[in-house]
C-alpha cells in the first residue's frame, strides 16, 4: 500500500498496535484501540486456536491496515452469519476475520500483535463450551452463548 507522505500524513500516522504472522509474511498494523475485547469458547475459536479460547479484539475496519497475501476459509456461524477467517499461507497462522453480522470490523487474535499489554476482555462469550481445563476471567460478564448486539 502506497502513502503520500506529506506532513499532514505523517502527523496523523499513529500506530496504536501493530503485529505479524509467526514468518512476517502478513503484517497488521493498528491506528486506533478495540472497540471491543472478547474471549470466546465455541467450537470455532477452539478449533482454529487450537486451545480452549480465543482472545479476540474487534477493530474498525477503517483504522487497520494489513499488508500479505492470505488465504481464507469461511463458515456459517451459530448466528447463521458467515464468518470468514484469513491466514497466513506460509505459516499457517490465523491473522483476521470478518462476520458478515459486524459490517465495518475486523476482528484480530490478540497474541498476533508485538505487544498486546493493552488487552483486556470486557466479556466472555460461549462458557457453556468452556472446557474444565481452560480458565477465563470470571470478573467481566459471562455468557452461555452470544449475548445480543450491546
Ligand atoms: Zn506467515
Ligand atoms: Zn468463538
Amino acid at each position: 500500500m502506497f502513502h503520500q507522505l506529506t506532513l499532514e500524513n505523517i502527523m496523523s500516522d499513529k500506530i496504536f498496535a501493530a503485529g505479524s504472522c509467526r514468518c512476517g509474511a502478513v503484517t497488521v498494523t493498528v491506528r486506533d484501540k478495540p472497540k471491543r475485547m472478547v474471549q470466546c469458547h465455541c467450537t470455532d475459536c477452539q478449533k482454529v486456536t487450537g486451545t480452549g479460547h480465543a482472545a479476540n479484539a474487534f477493530f474498525a475496519e477503517s483504522d487497520v491496515e494489513i499488508s500479505g497475501e492470505t488465504s481464507s476459509y469461511s463458515v456459517t456461524a451459530d448466528s447463521g452469519n458467515t464468518v470468514t477467517r484469513h491466514f497466513c499461507p506460509i505459516c499457517g497462522n490465523r491473522m483476521f476475520h470478518h462476520n458478515t453480522g459486524r459490517p465495518g470490523i475486523v476482528t484480530l487474535p490478540a497474541g498476533c500483535f508485538e505487544n498486546s499489554d493493552w488487552f483486556a476482555p470486557q466479556i466472555v462469550v460461549y462458557t457453556r463450551n468452556r472446557p474444565d481445563w481452560d480458565l477465563t476471567t470470571n470478573e467481566v460478564p459471562n455468557f452461555e452463548e452470544m449475548p445480543p448486539p450491546a
